[in-house]
């Protein structure tokens, strides 16, 4: 999964933006985010339109270099706070009969 940090700042994250929050700057490299910790998750037994799997998890993961990110959590195998997970690339959703694909997370063995 691509992280992105400011050229003139260095504060990163874990989505591609226009700008940077902190600074406004509009250079960003390119990096490996590989795994870190879920910090809080949520669960939702009414799941939006197109979502199949139920219930779904929310969670709120700080990467190792402390960038966060928002994603579904799968794959656990005890679910709380502090557990270790990675992000894996695979179908979110579908929308219009068409698969949407993107980042989730599940726990690093
Ligand atoms: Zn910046």
């Amino acid at each position: 999964m691509n992280g992105y940090r400011c050229k003139a700042c260095g504060k990163t994250y874990a989505y591609k933006r226009l700008r940077c929050a902190r600074c406004g700057g509009s250079d960003f490299e390119e990096y490996e985010l590989t795994g870190g910790t879920l910090i809080t998750y949520t669960v939702l037994w009414a799941t939006p339109k197109g979502i199949e799997r139920s219930p779904l998890v929310l969670g709120i993961v700080k990467f190792d270099d402390g960038t966060m990110a928002l994603g579904q959590i799968r794959e656990y195998r005890e679910l709380k706070a502090g557990i270790k997970v990675r992000p894996e690339q695979g179908i979110l959703r579908e929308s219009g009969g068409q698969p949407l694909y993107g980042y989730y997370f599940v726990e690093t063995a």
